[in-house]
């Protein structure tokens, strides 16, 4: 078959090819602990599936408009009006099936081949394959492990040319759990303005942080002009399955991504919305309750990880992964992350699926239970042992 060439640019997220190695491993009887998916390991909350199958008894089974229910979008103008502190009006708002449409569409209806859009390295993979997919040229921006993997913001003045067109932040963040200083997003925010980029400022994680409040770049004057917030209900809420997300952007570009929506989705389900507007209104408890959990497990792994010869962990401040430095194990972090599958039983990823900054490091993501992951700890102790 010839395929069109832009599908080359198309690259992927590793963790799926780990989840099937480590299942086949499974099937033939080899007992693996998963760290390498990052979803919560928690079940949604029972108040939000009772709104789901309330919603489809009561017939929302049809198609919606393609940014959403206007009700969901209130909801969500709401939610960000209050958490960030700006106005939102609903038709700033579009809903899609999962976050992740929300850097497809943003990136297809403002990047193009000459443009350049600034992403970290490590980062969400997919943010490298879709700027690559749309033609535009990617420029990773280094985060740095001595600054707590924030980036250093000289390095990042030094790549903003006439051709950037945006930058994209994810705070809090994945692979690594840094999180961004509030002076860091003021500096980012007065390139942004002189330069005239739009941010995409990724906070899927924004719920999930340990010290302090998650702050939003969209929230400093003048930016939430420049700012598209990609947020969702998979992680705060444990909805991975269900696919729900949403962007708050300039009305002109939801208007844009409402006809991209049209274009691919129709619509995002109608009975996964109705669920998302309890998500937001109902009681909160079981997801403050998840964080507490995660922060627990947190600590227990980078205690762990800390304690093994070879292996140096950053404490995050938010999502539910760490990325430690494997350097000293000698092994480079591929074979590492092979070795442990295979010898031991951890499914976990290189940081290289997380671009080339990734080298020398692991990510580990504690969305397990705590005896799992005192088990994997256990078991990346002995290993590295008989490496040394
Ligand atoms: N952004 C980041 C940084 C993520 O880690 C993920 C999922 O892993 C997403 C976006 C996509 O989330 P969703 O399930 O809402 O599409």
């Amino acid at each position: 078959m010839r395929l069109a060439g832009r599908m080359a640019r198309l690259g992927t997220e590793t963790a799926f090819d780990v989840l099937i190695k480590a299942r086949s491993l499974e099937a033939q009887g080899k007992d693996v602990i998963h760290l390498e998916i990052g979803e919560p390991d928690f079940d949604t909350p029972s108040n939000i599936v009772d709104a789901a199958v309330k919603a489809l008894r009561e017939g929302h089974t049809h198609y919606t408009p393609s940014p959403g229910i206007p009700e969901l979008r209130q909801a969500i103008a709401e939610e960000i009006a209050s958490t960030r502190g700006i106005e939102v009006d609903p038709d700033e708002v579009v809903v899609t099936p999962g976050a992740k449409p929300i850097m497809f569409f943003a990136l297809l209806a403002l990047a193009e081949e000459g443009d350049e859009v600034i992403y970290p390295d490590p980062g969400f993979p997919i943010y490298q394959s879709v700027i690559n997919f749309v033609g535009a040229k990617p420029v990773p921006l280094p985060l740095r492990e001595e600054l707590g993997f924030r980036f250093d913001m000289d390095e990042l003045r030094a790549k903003v040319n006439s051709h950037t067109k945006m930058l994209i932040i994810n705070s809090p963040h994945n692979p690594t759990g840094g999180v961004l200083s509030e002076d860091d997003l003021k500096t980012i925010a007065d390139l942004a303005k002189d330069s005239g980029f739009m941010i995409l400022s990724d906070e899927v994680y924004s719920r999930i942080i340990y010290e302090g409040k998650h702050a939003s770049i969209a929230s400093l004057p003048g930016m939430k002009e420049l700012t598209i917030i990609l947020e969702g209900f998979s992680k705060t809420y444990a909805m991975t399955g269900w696919r729900l997300g949403y962007g708050v952007m300039p009305v002109e570009l939801a208007g844009q991504i409402s006809r991209l929506m049209t274009n691919s989705n129709s619509c995002t389900a109608a009975f996964t919305q109705w669920a998302g507007i309890e998500a937001l209104r109902g009681p909160q408890d079981a997801s403050e309750e998840m964080v507490e959990a995660f922060r627990e497990r947190r600590d227990a792994v980078v205690a762990g990880l800390n304690g093994i010869p070879g292996i140096r962990c950053f404490l995050p401040k938010g999502a539910f992964y760490v990325f430690p430095n494997v350097e000293g194990v000698g092994m480079d972090g591929d074979r590492f992350a092979d070795h442990l599958l295979n010898e031991a039983g951890v499914a976990l990823l290189s940081g290289t699926a997380f671009g080339a900054c990734g080298e020398g490091f692991l990510r580990i993501s504690y969305a397990n239970s705590m005896e799992n992951l005192k088990r994997a700890v256990a078991r990346i102790s002995d290993v590295v042992g008989r490496i040394g």
